[in-house]
């Protein structure tokens, strides 16, 4: 039986509107960017946008892989794009980002995965923008030298983001073509190469996980040393996607949290509508000040 279980009451989603969210729009399409918040459909699209919050995707819009979750177009993509690191980097100065998210397709058409165009366009928006914290999200450079993450890690980022997504156990099923072991350590030997830079994590749920399978996540990324964690509601982005499994209740996603919090990640977002990019410059500015 493949039915789904009903969308619940707090999966609200506010329809995307007015003037703050046309600029974000106008900007991207003027420097031609893509934004993940479209190309996954992200349900906060409305508020984020409205608040100049946009997640910029670099290196095309179609990926290598084929996560079963994933809104992105499989299949080759093109010659990487030299003039985009000079956009993001406008379009990160007009509209005037505290903090910017930025992460990319996966490319394992290319040598190095796309490490040195990543660490071109941090220099690039840091060149423009000093005052502007970089949170990146990136692949996991699975097929690359391990000599790539220095690459990216000595352009030095605030914050170096890269998702689980989900409990080992439904890799297979969720993300063919990844493994949570090397993912895992990526994220450590961020860590081990620049102590500096925080790391961060994030998983979906209502894939069909277990609690206890979730909690195992927590411990596993708090022994690679990763600061941050979020945890948000799996959404189909269509009938041909994986299925939702649960709706986890808003409650089981406050416990969530208290355990994230009790296992010492220095910043938990764990709500329904939680992306890996959802709030994160308010969060990380919270940090910085406290
Ligand atoms: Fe974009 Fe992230 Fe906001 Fe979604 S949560 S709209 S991906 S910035
Ligand atoms: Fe989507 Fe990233 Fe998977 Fe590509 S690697 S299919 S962009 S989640």
């Amino acid at each position: 039986d493949n039915a789904q279980p009903k969308k619940p009451s707090w999966i609200r989603v506010k329809a995307p509107g007015g003037q703050g969210y046309a600029e974000t729009r106008k900007t991207m399409r003027d420097h031609n960017l893509t934004t993940v918040c479209e190309e996954a459909g992200c349900p906060n699209v409305g508020e984020c946008w409205s608040q100049g919050h946009a997640t910029m995707m670099i290196m095309g819009e179609i990926c290598t892989r084929g996560c079963t979750f994933c809104n992105v177009a499989t299949g080759r993509p093109d010659a990487l794009d030299v003039f985009e690191p000079g956009r993001v980097a406008d379009a990160v100065q007009k509209l005037g980002l505290n903090h910017v998210v930025i992460t990319s397709v996966d490319r394992d058409d290319l040598e190095d995965g796309g490490a040195e165009h990543f660490a071109q366009t941090i220099r690039a928006v840091r060149h423009r923008s000093p005052g502007t914290t970089i949170e990146i999200l990136t692949p996991d450079f699975l097929k690359c030298a391990p000599s790539v993450l220095e690459t990216v890690v000595a352009a030095r980022p605030d914050v170096f983001n890269h998702n689980l997504e989900t409990v080992p156990g439904l890799y297979p099923e969720v993300r063919p073509g990844a493994r949570y072991f090397h993912s895992l350590r990526l994220l450590q030997r961020v860590k081990e190469i620049d102590p500096s830079i925080f790391t961060k994590s994030g998983i979906m749920v209502g894939l069909g996980e277990q609690r206890p399978q979730v909690l195992q996540v927590m411990d596993d990324l708090r022994s690679a040393d990763v600061d941050f964690m979020t945890i948000g509601q799996y959404l189909q982005p269509s009938s041909k996607h994986h299925r939702i499994d649960t709706f986890v209740t808003p409650e089981e996603f406050a416990s969530y949290e208290k355990a994230a919090f009790g296992k010492g990640f220095l910043m938990v977002s764990a709500t329904p509508l939680t992306r890996s990019s959802y709030h994160a410059g308010d969060d990380f500015a919270r940090l910085r000040d406290a």
